[in-house]
């Protein structure tokens, strides 16, 4: 009886445990399906440059077509594909796509620059470099105007070897952003030691600047340390005038956020929208 009473409890657990596995086995379903079936959507969302007072590049951010015809957002299953080893395969596709649409860019004349955001483990592909070039190459886009975007992670710890896996991109030409800049523990040490042009300021100190002293001040001292070291900076996250405003004072470089336009199909993005 009293073996059957805990079995009863850790049953109950289980069947917890179970609905999220579930959920998840799911997903991870789902996602491979879209791998296949080339069910993954790039979103676009323009980055302006003050300088040149025009949207000079363009981030893409992936979405999922599931099978109600609902797009998915990264946050449901980016974390699935990397468990389940699927992020290189994630990231080809992503490049993929991206190298085209550049490529399309170019021979209409639009002089619009992308910015693809890469996990470490695609770079760490023992053949990552030559199908880099290779793409680079069938789809014709132009290497110049593309901006790889990275996160601070684990496999990028070893700094040396950051180094040479970053100098992958160098060697098409291709330049590299340090995206959520300020939110991880090691920020500083990546700046110092790794050859980034950009740093993308995280939205999480942009949001609500207009509305927070602390925030201001971090800010200012990201941006004048960033130009100290010749790096440009974007801030993502702009939703209001106000932090636009804020910023603009501030003398970033470029501006990202809900304010000038939210992530949009390729059909939907305004190259030409002017703050
Ligand atoms: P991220 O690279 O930092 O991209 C910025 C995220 O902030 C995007 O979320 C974007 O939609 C959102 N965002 C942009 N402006 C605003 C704003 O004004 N306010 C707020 N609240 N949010 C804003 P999204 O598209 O859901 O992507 C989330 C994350 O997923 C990205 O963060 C990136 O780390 C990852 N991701 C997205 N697409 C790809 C991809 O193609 N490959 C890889 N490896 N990762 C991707
Ligand atoms: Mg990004
Ligand atoms: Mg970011
Ligand atoms: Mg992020």
């Amino acid at each position: 009886v009293k073996n059957k009473a805990k079995g009863h409890v850790y049953h109950a657990e289980d069947t917890d445990t179970r609905d999220s596995r579930q959920e998840k086995y799911q997903m991870k379903e789902a996602l491979a399906q879209a791998l296949d079936n080339n069910r993954l959507v790039l979103f676009f969302q323009p980055i302006y440059s003050l300088e040149e007072e025009r949207v000079s590049h363009c981030e893409c951010l992936v979405r999922m077509l599931d099978a109600n015809g609902n797009f998915v957002p990264p946050g449901e299953f980016l974390g699935i594909a990397a468990e389940a080893n699927l992020m290189p395969r994630l990231d080809f596709i992503v490049l993929e796509k991206a190298m085209q649409q550049q490529s399309l860019w170019r021979k209409q004349g639009i002089d619009v620059g992308l910015s693809i955001n890469i996990t470490a483990p695609t770079l760490e592909q023992p053949d990552f470099a030559k199908r880099l070039a290779e793409i680079v190459k069938h789809t014709e886009a132009d290497p110049e105007r593309l901006i790889f975007e990275l996160v601070e992670t684990d496999a990028l710890e070893n700094i040396d070897n950051a180094e040479k896996l970053l100098g992958q991109f160098k060697n098409v030409g291709s330049r590299i952003a340090l995206d959520d800049f300020g939110i991880g523990f090691t920020s500083f040490e990546y700046v110092r030691e790794l050859p980034v042009d950009y740093i993308k300021i995280d939205q999480a100190f942009i949001r609500f600047i207009h509305e927070r002293e602390n925030d201001q001040a971090l800010v200012r001292s990201m941006i004048e340390m960033g130009h100290s070291l010749g790096k440009k900076i974007i801030a993502e996250g702009v939703e209001t005038k106000e932090a636009l405003d804020m910023l603009k004072a501030m003398r970033v470089d470029y501006v990202q956020g809900y304010y000038l336009s939210r992530p949009v199909p390729i059909d939907a993005l305004n190259l030409a929208l002017k703050i």
